[in-house]
């Protein structure tokens, strides 16, 4: 199978180099030239099978240039018990007779971008070896939480690759600042930067862009990447949890193959929901996707109206994953939609960046609102939801799954549709634990409280074990201490790779 742009649907390149290359050097993302189909058959006979198997299962049918060994081999390195300790890697939890969690956080880092970044470092390696690059990969990441925490558990230890992290040093939360000074690692390198996320990130695009530092790189046989949502190999692999929750339905005799359900998706870059589009589209029976959002509700807006507008005010919310305005994925979404019109794709994008705003044609309008629905939720519902949820079912929900949960109950108000749905669960409540315990407690069960307490306070409240990768922050020691200026990042970087 070949990939195609976005922007330039005459390219053609096999997956490895898609996965290698990240982005399209016209700005386009990359996607497949055509959907592989699954019929109902073979979605049923995954319901005997490993989350491993499923995942070799799906990942086989878009990347049909790697060798069954090689692709054997990623997903094994990747879906372990060990790191996601649980059998089954993602799995459903049943809320009542019609709704569904999938459980995406038992990774390493305990939210869902684990599920991705613990395999597309094996993915981009064989790429390299496979597209006959001899260099060594160095990724280079700004982040404000999440993704650095997630790419670093992923890439560490991993030939060929070494990873650096830049957080802002005022930006990050407590529990983020110290699973990533505390990393381990014999590739691993991270440093706080003195300013806020914009600082870090424009302080990593200046490397990237700085030919004359990365000719010194080349010199030594370096290569920078990044691992940021865009990558093909970021996303084929979480197609493969909608498929895996699906075949959970039909093992525990939830539904039958070939019934329909809804997925809800707490969504930002629209990363997540495209996947579960895709599945929709390569056959699995959902009938409709519900894009949730919170108080940034640019997507809620863009999928009610066709007008995409990110002149807005950004709000930091208590989901801050989902503090995003302009949401990257959607791009794939439309390029499909619209029939793989790249002129026309490139022409919304570029109305975007210079003016902040697009419409999509009557007719991509309407076969969106058939395919989504969207709504969303302030901070406020989103609270009385995790406290609701808990109260009627002792389940704890984290703030970005309670987003999902809320928009899912509005659906259901308003459409009376009783359908089977799978919410994605993005991360675990631990992970928010302040959030998460002012909802159920109020405020005064937070004031004056560290972090491990916070933990402890919640293991109590909610009957759930604190993760042991989170328990484990309280004794390890701080390996990267290191607060740098935007401007020192390019030397960090040569000393961590120890050239001059
Ligand atoms: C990244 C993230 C999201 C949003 O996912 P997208 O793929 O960007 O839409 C939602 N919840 C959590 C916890 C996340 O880390």
């Amino acid at each position: 199978m070949q990939y195609q742009s976005t922007r330039n649907k005459a390219i053609a390149i096999s997956s490895a180099e898609a996965i290698k290359m990240g982005l399209s050097a016209e700005g386009g993302l990359f996607v497949p030239e055509s959907f592989p189909t699954v019929s109902v058959a073979e979605i049923e006979s995954y319901a005997d099978m490993t989350y491993q198997e499923r995942a070799y299962a799906i990942l086989s049918k878009f990347l049909t240039d790697f060798s069954k060994e090689e692709l054997q081999a990623c997903v094994d390195k990747a879906y372990t018990v060990e790191k996601f300790q649980t059998e089954n890697i993602a799995p459903v939890y049943k809320l009542n007779p019609h709704t569904y969690f999938l459980e995406l956080w038992h990774g390493p880092t305990c939210a869902f971008k684990d599920m991705a970044l613990q395999i597309l470092p094996h993915l981009l390696t064989t790429s390299m070896k496979k597209t006959n690059e001899e260099s060594e990969v160095v990724i280079l990441v700004a982040t404000s939480g999440d993704t650095g925490k997630a790419a670093l558990e992923g890439f560490r230890d991993v030939d060929g690759t070494r990873i650096i992290v830049f957080y802002p040093d005022h930006g990050v939360s407590e529990i983020q600042k110290l699973q990533m000074v505390t990393q381990e690692g014999n590739n691993v390198g991270v440093a706080a930067v003195n300013g806020n996320f914009d600082d870090a990130q424009n302080g990593v695009k200046a490397i990237f862009t700085d030919e004359e530092y990365k000719n010194l790189l080349a010199k030594s046989h370096f290569k920078l990447s990044s691992a940021n949502s865009i990558n093909w190999g970021r996303l084929v692999p979480q197609i493969v949890y909608y498929f895996s929750a699906y075949a959970d339905l039909v093992m525990g005799e939830e539904i039958t193959a070939g019934d329909e359900i809804n997925v809800v998706v707490p969504t930002g870059n629209f990363g997540n929901i495209l996947a579960a589009y895709y599945a929709k589209k390569m056959g699995l029976p959902i009938k409709k996707l519900i894009c949730a959002s919170n108080q940034n509700n640019v997507l809620t807006d863009f999928i009610r109206t066709g007008e995409y507008n990110k002149n807005r005010a950004f709000h930091t919310t208590i989901s801050p994953s989902m503090d995003i305005l302009i949401s990257s994925n959607l791009e794939r979404f439309l390029y499909d939609i619209s029939g793989c019109q790249d002129s026309l794709i490139s022409d919304w994008m570029d109305a975007l960046k210079t003016t902040g705003v697009y419409r999509v044609t009557d007719e991509v309008k309407a076969k969106m609102q058939e395919l989504f629905w969207a709504g969303c939720a302030d901070d406020e519902l989103t609270m009385a939801k995790i406290a609701k949820c808990k109260e009627e079912y002792d389940y704890v929900m984290d703030t970005h799954t309670a987003v999902g949960k809320a928009v899912y109950d509005d659906y259901v108000a308003q459409t009376g549709d009783m359908t089977k749905t799978v919410i994605a669960s993005t991360a675990s409540p631990f992970k928010f634990n302040q959030s998460v315990l002012i909802a159920l407690k109020g405020y005064p069960a937070v004031a004056g409280k560290d972090e491990f307490t916070l933990l402890e306070e919640l293991q109590n409240q909610s009957g759930m074990r604190i993760p042991q990768s989170l328990s484990a922050l309280k004794t390890k020691p701080r390996l990267f201490d290191l607060v740098c200026e935007k401007e020192q990042m390019p030397q960090i970087v040569s000393d961590f790779l120890k050239i001059d």
